[in-house]
């Protein structure tokens, strides 16, 4: 009789797999990352972008989907997404590689930030840093750096810092950039934690390219990096392990299981998406 039990047992777990403890923490680490991406405004390439960071990154880790592409071409757009105070509602994390320089209203900030202060992570690409210059610290005390400029387009080394750490494990002693933009580092917040810089052509400076910031009184996770300019660059499997890492990190996802490596196949995929027909947004005025 209990025999019968113990194997009644087993086979419930194999049926049921709620009933055991294990699978059920298995089936939790394995649920999909529910991330929200919002792209758009000036200088960039943004709706190829969009499907370089979110097949690439889908590629490497378990992560769904919904992407924003709203406010044109232009740098001083007020996106309709943040117009309601619910805007990350739901998600597990947001990545933000938009470019809206000259949004400078205070209150609309504040807006975009709360759900950040309230807990909500982050992962900040390239123009991000240079976002809502609202002439005080409260974007770059987001992004745990103070950025106002660039250098001139040419490729650059970036130097691995902390080869170590779950995010640049993968990234060898230092990588060539294909094509690049380095952003200048004015300052380093006290709460940013440098994992990675390539030094400028005039003065041979080092300049964090790669960081994470831990924001406000929540120390909300935030993974940044200047980096992600060209397409180019974006395609390197070597950029898009970096950033699929600092997502997870920014999810409470890094674990090594979590992250898979992707195929010379499926890099090639990717490569093609740098140059690939971009379907025409939805809201998008004909083009004549
Ligand atoms: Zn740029």
């Amino acid at each position: 009789m209990k025999n019968y039990h113990v194997s009644l047992l087993l086979i419930m777990s194999v049926i049921c797999p709620q009933i055991s403890g294990l699978a059920e923490e298995k089936s939790s680490s394995q649920k999909p990352i529910n991330a929200l991406m919002i792209t758009g405004g000036c200088c960039h390439d943004y709706a190829r972008q969009k499907l370089i960071l979110s097949r690439g990154i889908s590629a490497r880790a378990n992560v769904k989907w919904t992407i924003v592409h709203q406010g044109g071409t232009k740098g001083n757009v007020k996106i309709p997404l943040y117009e309601s105070k619910d805007w990350a509602k739901g998600y597990d994390v947001v990545l933000h590689n938009e470019c809206f320089a000259h949004v400078t209203d205070k209150d609309w900030v504040d807006n975009i930030l709360q759900p950040h202060k309230d807990g909500t992570p982050a992962v900040l690409i390239h123009c991000a840093m240079h976002c809502y210059r609202t002439k005080d610290n409260r974007w770059f005390d987001f992004c745990g750096m103070t950025s106002h400029n660039h250098g001139p387009h040419h490729a650059f080394r970036v130097e691995n810092l902390k080869p170590d750490h779950f995010i640049t494990k993968g990234l060898g002693d230092e990588w060539l950039t294909p094509k690049g933009e380095l952003y200048n580092a004015a300052k380093i917040h006290e709460t940013a934690t440098p994992l990675a810089h390539a030094r400028r052509r005039t003065d041979n400076k080092p300049q964090v390219c790669v960081w994470t910031n831990a924001y406000g009184e929540n120390k909300t996770r935030v993974f940044a990096t200047t980096i992600g300019h060209h397409n180019e660059t974006m395609v390197d499997p070597q950029y898009l392990d970096v950033v699929t890492r600092g997502l997870l990190w920014a999810a409470g996802r890094d674990s090594d299981d979590a992250f898979q490596q992707t195929s010379s196949e499926t890099d090639e995929k990717i490569k093609d998406l740098a140059t690939i027909k971009p379907e025409p947004e939805p809201d998008a005025p004909p083009k004549n």
